[in-house]
């Protein structure tokens, strides 16, 4: 988002730092970047470089050389501070810690702000504000601009990912026996909502199963971020072997086999992400009663990409009681897919107009009845909500999906994977 009148002054207590705060660079010695090693943060000037080192047109001779003298100032937010209690710290003034606190209130609501966030001020040596970067959870950052060209833009984590497995023998519980075995329990939660549609996980174990996961885990630097992903688990029941395969960080695909066979395919309004909460009866989050909650929600950044499920066509975009900004599409054989509490609706369409599965109709956000950026998607047949996981008729192979043979593939993959790190860890 390009700002439009924003234009910071000088500010002239920049150079008398203060006493607490975590790191320092004064980085106007011959090592370029000291500053951001340093404090573990990026200057403004990579982040330039590394978006126009993505295009096709190769960066300017300027921007290949990015400036090094900028000075580097960093806090970590404590209990009970706000933004402008911290630019105040960093001896901003008043009018400049107003625009800066607008530009990044642009792209995070900075009602958010949490301790543990960081805060990254970078200046000119003589004091005019380069960027401002406020680091929120799970390594993203906001970064404002300033200068000739100023913007705001909210930038994804550059996480390493490192692969894990584990397995257990069920025992009186499915939490226990992850916790047990080193596997983060959340994926219990997981595993019951991917397979509500299918069974109720909860009924199903009796105990004495053997289950085998297979996960993510996000590092940012050398921390470990946000929450682990799972991406596999084979689960031996009575009954058979079930192998659940989520989707990559590009796939909008959940695949669940039974005894080696594709017996369910889930299609995801966003790419890799995972369910957060099930169809059915539940404790409202804000209202506190129990009601029918119509849809599965889906956790997700603020500023996710949306997709159509499905083709259809577009039945409504707007505003709706609840449901902030929705979309609603509806597809043939009186069906019907929504996707709520959208932070924004894609501006090119309109009602009436067709799209294809994959394209993009919004962003998630957080409008309407809800507490966190979340997406909560719905599918209705004949007008009545149904369990989204659990009716096959929007999905299937048939609708673009990679054939079974190429599911096999990637579950046979996941299983040497598993047998491989299971092996090596003697
Ligand atoms: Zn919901």
């Amino acid at each position: 988002m390009v700002l439009g009148g924003i234009a910071l002054g000088v500010a002239s207590h920049w150079d008398s730092q203060p006493k607490d705060q975590i790191a320092t660079a004064d980085s106007t010695a011959a090592e370029p970047q000291s500053g951001s090693s340093l404090t573990g943060t990026e200057s403004g000037d990579d982040d330039l470089f590394a978006e126009t080192a993505t295009g096709a047109i190769a960066p300017p001779a300027e921007l290949q050389a990015p400036s090094d003298d900028s000075v580097i100032w960093t806090q970590v937010v404590g209990a009970g501070d706000s933004l402008s209690k911290l630019l105040a710290k960093a001896g901003l003034d008043t009018d400049v810690s107003r625009d800066l606190t607008a530009a990044i209130g642009s792209e995070f609501d900075l009602r958010h702000l949490k301790p543990g966030h960081r805060l990254t001020l970078a200046t000119s040596p003589d004091g005019v504000p380069r960027t401002a970067t406020l680091e929120i959870a799970g390594g993203t950052r906001i970064l404002a601009r300033f200068g000739a060209t100023p913007s705001v833009q909210r930038l994804a984590p550059d996480l390493d990912s490192v692969r894990r497995a584990g397995e257990a023998k069920i025992g009186s519980s499915i939490y226990a026996a992850l916790e047990g075995a080193g596997i983060p329990t959340r994926f219990a939660t997981d595993l019951e909502l991917i397979l509500a549609g299918t069974f109720d996980l909860r009924t199903a174990l009796v105990g004495g199963e053997h289950i085998r996961l297979l996960w993510r885990e996000h590092r940012f630097g050398d921390r470990v971020v946000g929450e682990p992903t799972i991406d596999f688990a084979q689960l031996d029941l009575a009954d058979g072997r079930y192998e659940i395969l989520w989707p990559d960080d590009e796939s909008r695909q959940t695949r669940i086999f039974k005894d080696g066979l594709l017996v369910q395919t889930f299609d995801q309004p966003i790419r890799g992400a995972r369910l957060s909460s099930a169809f059915g009866p539940r404790m409202h989050p804000i209202h506190g009663y129990v009601r029918m909650h119509s849809g599965v929600d889906f956790a997700a950044e603020q500023g996710a990409v949306v997709s159509a499920t499905q083709s259809g066509t577009i039945a409504f975009m707007g505003e709706r009681s609840g449901y902030g900004l929705l979309v609603e599409l509806e597809h043939e054989g009186g069906l019907s897919t929504l996707y709520a509490h959208l932070s924004a609706l894609n501006e090119d369409l309109h009602v009436g107009q067709g799209v294809v599965a994959g394209a993009e109709i919004g962003r998630a956000g957080s409008t309407g009845t809800s507490t966190a950026p979340h997406l909560h998607y719905e599918i209705h047949v004949d007008g009545r909500p149904v369990s989204p996981l659990a009716d096959t008729r929007l999905h299937g192979p048939e609708n673009g999906a990679p054939g079974a043979a190429e599911s096999r593939l990637l579950v046979d993959g996941m299983q040497s994977e598993l047998d491989r790190l299971l092996g090596s860890r003697g």
